[in-house]
């Protein structure tokens, strides 16, 4: 019986327009197609853990809106808890207005709405009596993100912190996150700007990464890489099995929206499952690869029988 996974965090209604190319300040320019989906990182991530066999609940904020229905019955239909996702009638649900040009490249504008009410006081402790992990973004407040790692804590969960977008934390979460999940942007800004090795580099390369990231007293870290894989970073292995290199799973990607909040669902769903952290990046690195061969993020996440039959 694998134990609960709590994400805390940010639903939002994905309003996609795709265009030939992105407006210059002040133009304006023709689309040609519309869509709108259900995504959030925590909405996105909660699905990805639960459509892998883990038991999810999502605590969050949505309007009493038609987005805040399509987001509700989008993650339950995943078979997540969405009993402690509050439903708010003085605001809108949040939204992420997203131009996509021909070449895939995009522009995106996020109104919190809702997600910006969530509050500490939305952190129910009871719903950690059985958890294992915690799941963190920071699209909600950092007061609330810390309040739901605090809690986490005392609980005796594993706090995974996926760090983005990327926004500069207190050293105070920074303590209280067990993991850090990051792609190679958001570790170069948190280590100040530092130079990342290519994503292509031997592991060994990564080894001043990692001792930068220990020094700062984050000791297990998951960089992701894109379509060059990821790198395990665990400063309390023994010496030599510290640095992880996880080989990119070769896929035909055709739309790579929401592929780390796969692999953050993912990680999340194996470390539930008692899986060390390189299986469960080993494991999450299939499953956010296949989530790429599909158009759109929720929709696109596979299920553990997919991802077990692709490591077999
Ligand atoms: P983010 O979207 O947060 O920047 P990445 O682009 O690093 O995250 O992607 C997260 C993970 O998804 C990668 O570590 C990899 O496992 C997988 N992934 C992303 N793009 C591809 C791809 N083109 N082919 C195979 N795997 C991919």
């Amino acid at each position: 019986m694998t134990r609960r996974i709590v994400v805390v965090g940010s639903l939002n209604a994905d309003l996609t327009i795709y265009c030939e190319r992105l407006p210059l300040p002040g133009e304006t320019v023709h689309g040609n197609g519309f869509a709108v989906n259900p995504g959030g990182k925590s909405a996105n991530q909660a699905v990805a853990a639960s459509r892998l066999g883990g038991t999810v609940s999502l605590i969050g904020a949505v309007g009493n809106d038609p987005n805040g229905t399509m987001l509700l019955d989008s993650t339950e239909g995943a078979g997540v808890d969405v009993s402690r996702v509050r439903r708010s009638s003085d605001v809108a649900t949040g939204v992420a207005v997203i131009a996509v040009d021909a070449h895939g490249e995009n522009n995106i504008i996020i109104s919190a709405g809702a997600n910006g009410t969530l509050a500490p006081a939305d952190i129910s402790a009871d719903v950690f009596d059985d958890a294992a992990v915690l799941c963190l973004c920071l699209e909600v407040g950092l007061e609330t993100v810390e309040a739901a790692a605090k809690t986490a804590h005392d609980a005796g969960a594993t706090v995974l912190l996926n760090l983005s977008p990327y926004a500069e934390i207190p050293q105070s979460l920074a303590a209280l996150s067990d993991v850090l999940l990051v792609n190679a942007h958001e570790a170069s800004m948190f280590l100040g700007e530092a130079e990342m090795p290519h994503p292509g580099a031997h592991a060994s390369a990564w080894e001043p990464v990692r001792s930068q990231f220990a020094e700062r007293g984050l000791e297990r870290v998951l960089v992701t890489l894109g379509s060059h894989g990821s790198v395990v970073l665990d400063s309390l292995a023994v010496p030599g099995e510290q640095i992880s290199r996880i080989a990119p799973t070769k896929v035909n990607a055709v739309d790579t929206t929401g592929a780390g909040d796969a692999f953050t669902g993912a990680v999340a769903a194996r470390l539930a499952a008692g899986e060390t952290l390189a299986e469960a990046a080993a494991f999450a690195s299939v499953a956010a690869a296949l989530a790429t061969t599909k158009k759109g993020t929720q929709a696109a996440y596979p299920g553990a029988g997919e991802v077990l039959e692709h490591l077999r």
